[in-house]
């Protein structure tokens, strides 16, 4: 080779050797999460140094999904694996991570339970099959708590920081960042919702249990004669004389459930249905954020106009 085109392949080699440098210090941590809400939250604590897949659709039953070839594919190219936990994917994570071929991503760190590392509500004191779909380590709806997001999110990002300890301190930085902009909403939110404060409502499922928490609402029952099990005519009938006594304003249901139990309470008791979107990427919502800002307009348009309607 001449000495001449040996000096004009110096440089190009060194760009070559250079890009590749600066790809392996940017290789994503690639994150495969169960439900929308953790791909949400995996997003907006990784920004542009996490790739994420999410295994269920905006809309979809998180408690009942399909094991399906390319899921399996997902979990043997992922470094995190992030679900909701306490049982939500009882049904299926456990089919997916043990076809899923990636060992690394059966237990921490390469597996992250969001739900486990919080306190949660309504840890059942007894265990009965015949209680239907019941979750031994209590509610596991927690992401409706943005209290509780705050608490995940930290650990989240501590998560991310073990997995790619090269950008440790990006993580840090952006949860950080992340968490100056949601926290204030929090107070914005139960301020706004004030009006909604020690309101008897009826929910499809026991979806909205950490919602309701939050902002001092009640549960009084569900359409659900059990967890996981559809609406009966007999505990429908039995739901009208309930919500009366306790005064109902509010049925709240997710398009996934169908209107029509939601509606046949409503006829019959001076209580409204409200359609509420569960996780982000439905009814219009994209951010975490978005979805607390919607859940509030719909609780509080809904009272408002149920009110109109029964004066
Ligand atoms: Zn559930």
């Amino acid at each position: 080779m001449k000495l001449q085109t040996l000096s004009r392949m110096i440089p190009r080699l060194l760009i070559a050797a250079l890009c590749a440098a600066s790809f392996s210090a940017r290789a994503d941590l690639r994150i495969l999460a169960c439900e929308p809400e953790w791909g949400q939250l995996a997003t907006e604590i990784g920004g542009d140094l996490v790739t994420v897949k999410t295994a269920s659709a905006p809309g979809q039953d998180a408690h009942h999904i399909q094991a399906r070839p390319s899921l399996l594919a997902q979990v043997r190219r992922a470094d995190l694996v992030l679900c909701n936990g306490a049982g939500l994917e009882a049904g299926w994570l456990p089919v997916l991570l043990n076809r899923g071929g990636n060992p690394d991503v059966r237990q921490a760190p390469g597996l992250f339970l969001a739900a486990e590392q919080v306190d949660r509500l309504e840890i059942p004191t007894t265990l009965d099959r015949a209680d239907g779909d019941v979750h031994a380590m209590g509610n596991p709806h927690v992401h409706l708590d943005p209290r509780r997001m705050i608490s995940i999110a930290e650990q989240l990002a501590d998560r991310f920081a073990t997995l790619d300890p090269d950008n440790a301190a990006r993580y840090r930085q952006q949860q950080q960042a992340w968490q100056a902009d949601f926290e204030p909403r929090i107070s914005a939110w139960k301020q706004q919702a004030a009006s909604l404060a020690g309101m008897n409502v009826i929910s499809y499922h026991r979806s909205w249990i950490y919602l309701l928490d939050w902002l001092d609402m009640h549960r009084v029952d569900e359409l659900e004669p059990k967890p996981g099990l559809p609406p009966t005519p007999g505990h429908l009938a039995k739901l009208v004389s309930k919500a009366e006594k306790q005064k109902v304003k509010l049925i709240l249901y997710r398009p996934i459930n169908g209107d029509d139990a939601a509606n046949w309470l409503a006829s019959r008791t001076p209580a409204c249905a409200v359609e509420l979107p569960l996780s982000p990427g439905e009814e219009g919502t994209d951010t975490l954020a978005s979805l607390y800002d919607t859940l509030i307009q719909r609780l509080i348009s809904a009272h408002q106009t149920c009110k109109e309607g029964n004066a």
